[in-house]
């Protein structure tokens, strides 16, 4: 364990100098580049995956004679130029049959036509190929029933690669399309570059591995696997070789040995420079040139830090994973790509607007992270951010669009360039935008088995209700309370949306099963006894929530302590009072019992759907309804702990 001295090291101690985006590639590329790129000589049937290392020229003509495309006759176009249905032309037929692998032996004279079939040479004097569909046999000689123009159903040798061209570029990826061409040339081996191996570690105290279990503050490690994997995408060998504790001698001796047997070297967390973050001041002394930037302007990822030891890219990758991701994806792919000799990564673009104001901070540039769904006139981008420590803002996203350095946000209606993750942006059938629930994923799940996508933006109830009347989703789902009728969601429809009832969720008050101080209550009696507890800490939900609403009113305007702790949803409350951060707080019954609390109930809360009346129709949203009301869904939430309206 590290000591943690209040005063010096929490302080945190400034980025040396921050590089604008550009300027720390730039400063990166000119460290690492130009060096080779080390070849391997594979055969063919073991080239595919990897990326040629050189540029291939075709050895030879392909097709390497004039060949026949079709089965028929090779004759003179001159000598049916007047042959039709009417008028067939009759021609003799010559002395052999040329089968694919038959040389001809026989020239092809005036009013003569020899029989050919696919893929076989076309002998000498010939300069067409009538198809056989479109002759008739006659006494042992042939009738012609159309005229052909010179070259008809030929390919002329090389048309397809001639030799000398080049055919394949280097840095391009073999697929079973260029394993083609190189055997119709009949390459057998070729030179491939050799993937650079990339050893990965992760960093801190707190990392289990996935398939581990939890201790109290444990989380699990999704950078290492992350990384893994997207050096695996971009060319490299990716070696894992774990999580090191936040010790000095240790992770230095980790990597020194990292980076003895392997190319490049990248980390993960650490460089945020708070308590124990040591990695950057391991850098610095592991070969020259060094740390190249600690610190770019780039958000996420400002604690990226980038440095070369002795000709060997060594990166510290931002902790948070989304950070971690997108710096990989932006700013340590490309090099990735360029030492295992494959051509940069081409990003596809498409055009939205963006739906709300995006905040952005001055001086950086920032990218964000967006949902792309349908609008009335064209795409918008969501941003699907849930703060840099979200692992799903990125996983979830299509793509992403740049703010400059120089602005301080995007306005609502705004044009953006979106790049896209991958090459084809598939548009969802089904947008849904609003408060999410588990069971929403029991409803929606039946629609990819016919193939529908559907996608849903997790915004809050009145994020979604906004959404829908701006024409921006097709259903909406809602649990708004409305205090004055007493009921919930009806109030809160305008027109152009209807309501479409979907389930109940029983509200009350959890508590750790064996808490005594709770034992034999209901709802009321349990809030009442907590009020008279100094001991009893509750936790709150934020204003504007349905459930803040409920427990106000159980509170009577009392503020015991717990009341500011205001977590946004109703898993928090439950992890909050299983972990003992807090003693009693209001849930929905299936998050309480997911979590093993105690469950009193109190009250039903209405979680049902603001349908755009006008895309009631489309298919998606009709198979959604079907869904909906079917026995299968129903008896889904049934055994989820929800009661099907
Ligand atoms: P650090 O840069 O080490 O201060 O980490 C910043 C944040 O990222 C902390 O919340 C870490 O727990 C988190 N983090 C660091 N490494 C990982 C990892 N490998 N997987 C998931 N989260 C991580
Ligand atoms: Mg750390």
């Amino acid at each position: 364990m590290k000591a943690i001295q209040p005063n010096a090291s929490l302080a945190q101690e400034q980025f040396l100098t921050i590089l604008s985006r550009e300027e720390a590639a730039a400063r990166f590329d000119a460290a690492l580049f130009p060096r080779d790129v080390p070849q391997d000589s594979v055969a063919l049937p073991d080239a595919l995956g990897r990326v040629l290392a050189r540029d291939v020229c075709a050895p030879i003509d392909v097709p390497p004679f004039d060949r026949s495309n079709v089965d028929g006759f090779a004759l003179r176009a001159a000598d049916i130029a007047q042959a039709s249905e009417a008028t067939p032309v009759r021609l003799a037929i010559n002395d052999e049959t040329i089968a694919c692998g038959t040389a001809p032996r026989l020239r092809v004279t005036p009013q003569t036509a020899t029989p050919i079939a696919t893929g076989g040479p076309v002998p000498r004097g010939a300069d067409a190929i009538v198809m056989i569909e479109q002759t008739q046999p006659a006494d042992g000689a042939v009738d012609v029933r159309r005229a052909a123009t010179p070259g008809q159903f030929i390919s002329s040798a090389g048309s397809d690669m001639a030799r000398g061209e080049t055919v394949l570029r280097a840095g391009v990826e073999i697929t079973a399309r260029e394993i083609g061409m190189l055997a119709a040339c009949g390459i057998a081996r070729v030179d491939v570059a050799r993937a650079p191996r990339v050893a990965i570690l992760s960093t801190g105290d707190e990392l289990v591995q996935p398939g581990g279990v939890l201790a109290p503050a444990q989380i699990f490690d999704s950078n290492g696997p992350i990384v893994a994997a997207a050096v695996r995408e971009n060319g490299g060998e990716a070696d894992f070789l774990g999580a090191i504790a936040d010790d000095e001698a240790s992770l230095e001796q980790a990597m020194r040995a990292a980076l003895s047997t392997h190319d490049m070297l990248i980390l993960s967390g650490g460089t945020s420079k708070g308590a124990g973050d040591v990695t950057h001041r391991i850098v610095a002394r592991l070969g020259a040139p060094g740390l190249i930037a600690h610190g770019v302007a780039l958000k996420p990822g400002k604690p990226l830090c980038l440095a070369v030891c002795d000709g060997k890219p060594v990166v510290i990758l931002p902790g948070f994973p989304t950070s971690a991701m997108f710096t990989f994806h932006d700013m340590i792919a490309p090099v990735l790509r360029r030492m295992a000799g494959r051509a940069p990564r081409t990003d596809a673009q498409v055009a939205a607007t963006t739906p709300v104001r995006i905040a952005s901070e001055l001086g950086r540039t920032e990218f964000v992270m967006v949902s792309l769904v349908e609008g009335a006139d064209g795409l918008l981008a969501y941003p699907t951010g849930k703060g840099s420590g979200a692992i799903t803002s990125f996983a979830q996203a299509d793509g992403f669009l740049r703010i400059e350095a120089l602005a301080d946000h995007l306005p609502a209606g705004a044009h953006a360039d979106v790049t896209l993750f991958s090459a084809h942006l598939r548009v969802p059938d089904l947008t849904i935008i609003g408060s999410h629930c588990t069971g929403l994923d029991l409803v929606v799940a039946p629609l990819a088995r016919v193939g529908l996508l559907a996608r849903i933006i997790a915004v809050g109830s009145l994020g979604g209700l906004a959404a829908a009347r701006r024409g921006e989703c097709d259903l909406a789902p809602i649990h708004l309370f409305d205090e004055k009728t007493e009921t919930y969601n009806t109030p809160f429809l305008s027109e152009g949306l209807e309501l479409v009832e979907g389930w109940r969720r029983m509200q009350g008050i959890v508590h750790r099963r064996d808490d005594a101080r709770f034992a034999g209550c209901d709802a009321r009696e349990a809030v009442a006894r907590a009020l008279s507890d100094n001991d009893a800490l509750m936790v709150n939900r934020n204003p504007g929530a349905g459930t803040r609403i409920l427990l106000d009113r159980l509170l009577g305007g009392a503020k015991p302590e717990g009341y500011w702790n205001q977590p946004k949803s109703h898993n928090a409350v439950a992890a909050a009072v299983a972990q003992g951060r807090a003693d009693w707080g209001m849930t929905i019954a299936p998050v309480a019992e997911a979590y093993g609390l105690a469950f009193l109930p109190f009250a039903q809360e209405h979680y049902d759907w603001a349908l755009v009346s006008a895309r009631k129709n489309k298919p998606a949203v009709q198979a959604l309804l079907a869904s909906l009301h079917s026995d299968e869904s129903r008896a889904a939430l049934v055994r989820a702990g929800f009661t099907p309206a």
